[in-house]
């Protein structure tokens, strides 16, 4: 038996969170055409007959942090790298590969390293072959590989790599096991994905969500939250007119979490003002952060 800590590194947008999803089969990690969705360290776990891997996806790196927040995301990523025993450093291929380069080199990855040029569906063969032909050269890189997480392409490849790289050893975690967060954590990503979805501008970035009540009855579950935005003039924009916005983002999350408890969900929404929450230590921590 093989085992062992994976971590998924890159930019934000590069990918992770569909590669983590599509390698675990499951939709764990939330996934939004806007940066800076993932703000966790999220942990998937594969388990097989003959190995079992944690897989952490990661928010994407951001050099310049302006917030204690990013400061926070940064940890979660400082920390999946401190306990993996491979990392895969995802790029979408169309990036600035020497700026990727000064990134990479800066985190000073002491284990295997398996790079992965995400999105070849939109590359052409020559841009692939630039990319490989870049980290091929580097130190820091053992393996290239080039794969589309979105249409499933090179990943059985990419897997088979980063078990070989993995260590003997004994499972960490049970075999039903998915991940090592809670329900709830999931249920809240949910809620917060629809915000990513929906609103424009400034607004997601500015927003969280906190479950305050979960209670399991016999037919349905019972979820109320509290979005949590940074100003009072926000909360106008999350209601919508006639309240349209949030009816929205509550019928679309209450869906999707139906879904993934297998289980009629009753659903309430409230929307709450925290000053400058981003930067509030005891709020930051009161929020999962
Ligand atoms: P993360 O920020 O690295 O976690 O990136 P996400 O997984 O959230 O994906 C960011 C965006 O890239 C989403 O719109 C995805 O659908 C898209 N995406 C991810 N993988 C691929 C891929 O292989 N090909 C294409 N064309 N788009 C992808
Ligand atoms: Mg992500």
């Amino acid at each position: 038996m093989k085992a062992g800590f994976v971590t998924i590194l890159g930019l934000p947008n590069a990918g992770k969170s569909t590669l983590l999803n599509l390698l675990l089969g499951e939709k764990l990690a939330i996934i939004t055409p806007k940066v800076q969705t993932t703000r966790h360290r999220i942990k998937g776990i594969l388990t097989t007959a003959t190995y079992q891997l944690v897989i952490s996806d990661t928010p994407g790196i951001i050099e310049h942090t302006e917030y204690k927040l990013h400061d926070k995301m940064m940890g979660f990523v400082k920390n999946s790298i401190e306990d993996a025993d491979v990392a895969i450093l995802l790029v979408d291929g169309n990036s600035d590969v020497k700026k990727l380069d000064e990134i990479f080199t800066a985190l000073h990855l002491k284990v295997p390293t398996i790079l992965a040029i995400n999105k070849i569906d939109k590359l052409s063969s020559t841009n692939v072959q630039y990319v490989q032909d870049f980290f091929t050269s580097k130190n820091y890189v053992d393996n290239v590989v080039h794969i589309s997480a979105l249409e499933n392409k090179g990943v059985d490849a990419l897997l088979k790599a980063v078990v070989n790289l993995v260590p003997v050893g004994e499972p960490f975690y049970a075999d039903d096991e998915i991940s090592d967060m809670p329900t709830k954590f999931f249920v809240q990503e949910i809620i917060r994905e629809k915000l990513y979805l929906h609103c424009k501008d400034e607004v997601p970035y500015q927003s969280t969500v906190l479950i305050t009540e979960y209670k399991e009855k016999n037919t349905l579950t019972k979820i109320s939250a509290n979005i949590i935005v940074q100003r009072e003039s926000q909360k106008g924009i999350i209601i919508g007119d006639a309240g349209k916005m949030i009816k929205k983002i509550g019928s679309e999350a209450r869906a999707d979490i139906e879904t993934f408890l297998q289980q009629k969900v009753f659903l309430e929404l409230f929307v709450k003002a925290r000053d400058k929450w981003r930067d509030n230590e005891m709020h930051l921590k009161e929020y999962g952060y």
